[in-house]
């Protein structure tokens, strides 16, 4: 196999593009398949936590990203039914200083941009529309993506990041469909002046009530705002992305106070989502096959780290694939060593923060406000620093054997 073969990249989102901006900056080639005609993201934010501004300098998007970042003042937690504050995590000089990067939020789109542009500065990074790949299959040097008119593409490698419904994930592990959580989850971006002006605040704010919570924060430099609303009512379908009504939306939030009910009121082009996650995997892959983002580890988004941890993915296959000089026999379970514990955790709390942290009721929901509102500010910044701290990332063989140069 001639060396500037490429590695291939099944999928065009957040997760692919950042794998390809990382193997770049260990000098390697690779060519993104994406089965849409063209690179788009839904237009809804996204929250980042300070690992995410890690795995930004190590893709080589710091600067961008940071351009293009709303940093807001808190992280706070409300009661939905009382309308009173539970929780209020200053995101201040000493946040930044702890975890040495910031949190915020951004436009999900304005973020995918700023990859595609680097994708497309980068003469190691050829993207591919229209291009979507059913299955792949290898030999002991080379692997080649098969694309749906039965075109086949050779590769080095080949990078499954092609979300929640992959295929490829379907071979390597395939355990089936994932499993549909029940809660449905609204989504709205309206521009700062439909935001009731009580709420505008600067902060990824969190409503928590029986069953279910409101989200909201600021976006675009705070002329927006984008608006979540999630529902557990069982739903048993999954669905993703179907605009709905307002009068949709309001089902099931009776018995929420009138000040978070506000902001259903105040949406506009509503779109529905039903959540699906699936059960964490111990192996993501198959000889010079693995998965990455949504494809290896799909999570419910309550903990606001899908795409975070789909850039640590790619950060971390990027320093395996340099420290193995290229070798995937060794770079792949290299990574998958270091990954799959980490995004597991995530995976799992993720579910547990849904049911007894954001929707609990009575006694419980007591219980979850006198724990949350009993912990300093020093006591939550070491409950998340598993996840935000500077070593979250580096966790495994890599760090303790010394791990990449170019991406330390
Ligand atoms: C309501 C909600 C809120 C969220 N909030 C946050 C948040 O605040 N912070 C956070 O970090 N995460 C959040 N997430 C999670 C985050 O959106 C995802 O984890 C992340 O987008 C996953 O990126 P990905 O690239 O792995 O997959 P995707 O974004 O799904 O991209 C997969 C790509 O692969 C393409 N594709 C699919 N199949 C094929 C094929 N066969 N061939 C070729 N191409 C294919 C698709 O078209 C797509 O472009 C949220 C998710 C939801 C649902």
């Amino acid at each position: 196999m001639a060396s500037d073969t490429p590695i291939l990249i099944v999928g065009g989102g957040i997760g692919g593009l950042a794998a390809a901006c990382g193997l770049a900056r260990v000098g390697m080639r690779s060519l993104v398949l994406e089965k849409a005609s063209e690179l788009s993201e839904i237009g809804a934010g996204i929250q980042l936590g300070p690992n995410a501004f890690r795995a930004f300098d190590r893709l080589g998007v710091g600067k961008e990203a940071r351009q293009l970042a709303v940093y807001v003042d808190s992280i706070r937690f409300m009661d939905a039914v009382s309308a009173e504050e539970v929780m209020n995590i200053a995101v201040d000089e000493a946040f930044v200083s702890r975890f040495e990067d910031p949190y915020a939020v951004v436009h999900r789109g304005d973020l995918h941009r700023v990859f595609v542009r680097a994708c497309e500065a980068s003469d190691l990074i050829e993207v591919r529309t229209d291009a979507p790949v059913v299955d792949y299959d290898q030999d002991g040097d080379s692997v080649s993506g098969i694309l749906a008119d039965g075109t086949r593409i050779a590769g080095r490698a080949l990078i499954g990041a092609d979300g929640l419904w992959s295929k490829i994930r379907k071979r390597v592990i395939g355990d089936g469909l994932p499993r549909v959580s029940g809660h449905t989850t609204y989504r709205s971006v309206i521009p700062v002046e439909d935001m009731p002006e009580d709420l505008r605040w600067n902060a990824s704010v969190l409503w928590g009530g029986p069953k279910c919570h409101i989200v909201h924060y600021p976006l675009q430099g705070g002329q927006a705002f984008n608006l979540v609303v999630t529902y557990h009512n069982d739903a048993p379908e999954p669905v993703m992305g179907l605009p709905v009504d307002t009068e949709m939306v309001r089902r099931g939030f009776d018995h929420v106070h009138p000040k978070p009910r506000q902001v259903i009121e105040r949406g506009r082009n509503w779109k529905l989502w039903v959540l699906c996650d699936r059960e964490p995997a111990a192996n993501w892959t198959d000889g010079r096959v693995t998965l990455l983002g949504d494809a290896a580890h799909p999570m419910m988004q309550y903990m606001a780290q899908g795409a975070c941890m789909a850039m640590e993915d790619a950060v971390c296959l990027a320093q395996e694939m340099e420290a193995a000089s290229g070798d995937v026999g060794r770079a792949f379970p290299a990574y998958q060593a270091r990954r799959v514990p980490r995004t597991a955790r995530v995976q799992l709390q993720s579910r547990f923060i849904g049911d007894y942290v954001f929707h609990p009721d009575g006694a419980s929901a007591q219980l979850r406000n006198m724990l949350m509102a009993s912990k300093t500010q020093d006591e939550w910044l070491d409950a998340i620093d598993w996840l935000y701290g500077v070593n979250g990332l580096s966790h495994g063989p890599a760090a303790i054997g010394g791990g990449s140069k170019t991406l330390a």
